[in-house]
């Protein structure tokens, strides 16, 4: 059957993969018991790259703990994330497939059929199957075509007709239960962007055999660092007569948080014709800002720059700042129904699991270097000129970087 909330009294599955290496640092065997997303970021990764298990070897690993788990039922979490021009406005997680190279008929039948085939075998039925649905593709859609290739995603239709495709696909499996990717606030949440995404979303999900029940809820912070919470403010506190969204940090943003962000999200998408079931999940797995950078109570200063800037626990640079990024701690364990409009906390992106390389290495898994992940470079339009904020001598895009992850253990928040 297909409940309304996938992740309400299910335990979640581990995979033995990450965890494995999260053990083996110091510490680790702490949380090396969460559930974390499973990424099938290419075509190889169906039947499993590298050591790493395949889509079957997952779901076969879920029977067991499913088995192993008493009554509750397991929920396994997949990334479908292979997009022709994927991470188009990006170079550190750009994958195999192109657009001018026949990318989308491939995505369809060398990758979202051999998924579906796989997650539609009734030996799976009893087990809840969570798939996000490509990270990044149609924010990218409504902000960045003025870069080439995401104008190019949005002109030949590639990535509205491969999620329709996709959703096609995964909804028509009972036990499967599909959420977008939004961004999160710190990209859409200035009202120019936030409409349009949410019409986009709209009528992506209008041109689906299902429509609007083809998704199940929508996901914020993917492998992003944004706070769920400010403690220390609200878009509505002002300094000394000044509204905190003037500040360069929120730079007139209307969220200045992602739980904030993502309820508002989630209204905007009811309003637009999606059903009042949808839920949407928040990734707190990077994002717990805890350790001794963090701010125990709101600064005093009448000046709203300094205000801001000592009084919020995301201590980034700049908040366009997205690869590994320095002094981020783990964010909230994932639970279910943890706030109003919330299916879950997740994590979905695997803590200790790099960003992207920090300098140029030679792959054949289709990665560039993006400077962003060079804590040398001064930084784009997209963050306005800062550094990076990112940890040097960081390896390929969802490589194990297990400087990140000790530093992530340290600052979490809660505390492990
Ligand atoms: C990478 C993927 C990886 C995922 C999870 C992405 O940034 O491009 O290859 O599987 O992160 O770590």
């Amino acid at each position: 059957g297909h409940v309304d909330n996938p992740y309400a009294g299910a335990t979640g599955y581990v995979n033995s993969d990450w965890s494995a290496k999260a053990a083996a640092e110091p510490g680790g065997s702490a949380v090396a018991n969460t559930s974390t997303g499973v990424w099938i970021d290419r075509i190889a990764a169906i039947a499993g790259t590298g050591g790493a298990k395949g889509v079957r070897a997952h779901l076969d690993a879920a029977l067991t703990q499913d088995a192993a788990n008493g009554s509750a039922p397991l929920t396994i979490q997949f990334v479908i994330y292979n997009l022709p021009n994927r991470d188009c406005s990006a170079l550190a997680s750009n994958g195999e497939l192109l657009i001018s190279q026949n990318g989308l008929a491939r995505y369809k039948s060398e990758y979202i059929d051999p998924i579906a085939e796989i997650l539609a075998d009734p030996k799976y039925a009893a087990l809840r199957i969570v798939t996000v649905v490509e990270i990044d593709s149609l924010p990218n859609l409504v902000t960045n075509t003025n870069l080439a290739k995401c104008a190019e995603a949005q002109s030949s239709g590639a990535y509205v007709q491969g999620i329709q495709y996709a959703l096609n696909k995964l909804h028509a499996i009972p036990n499967v239960y599909t959420y977008l990717d939004a961004a999160h606030h710190g990209w859409i949440g200035w009202s120019s962007n936030f409409g349009p995404t949410a019409d986009l979303m709209a009528s992506t999900a209008r041109g689906t055999t299902a429509g609007y029940a083809s998704v199940d809820g929508f996901i914020t912070n993917t492998a992003n660092y944004s706070a769920l919470t400010e403690p220390y403010f609200t878009v509505s506190t002002t300094v000394n007569g000044t509204t905190v969204r003037q500040s360069k940090w929120l730079d007139w943003n209307d969220y200045v948080d992602e739980l904030t962000f993502a309820q508002a999200f989630r209204n905007a998408l009811v309003s637009k014709g999606f059903p009042s079931t949808i839920g949407m999940l928040i990734d707190t797995s990077r994002n717990g800002w805890g350790g001794a950078a963090r701010p125990t109570g709101p600064s005093t200063s009448t000046n709203v720059d300094e205000f801001v800037n000592q009084s919020r626990v995301d201590r980034r640079i700049h908040a366009g700042n997205w690869c590994n990024q320095s002094g981020a701690g783990l964010g909230e364990r994932p639970r279910p129904n943890p706030a109003p409009g919330l299916d879950a906390y997740v994590w979905i992106k695997p803590p200790g699991e790099s960003d992207g390389a920090s300098e140029q290495i030679d792959n054949d898994e289709g990665k560039g270097f993006d400077r962003m992940c060079d804590p040398t470079y001064t930084g784009n339009d997209r963050n306005g000129h800062n550094l990076t904020g990112a940890l040097p001598n960081a390896p390929l895009s969802g490589h194990w970087f297990s400087a990140q992850f000790r530093q992530l253990l340290q600052n979490a928040n809660p505390p492990v």
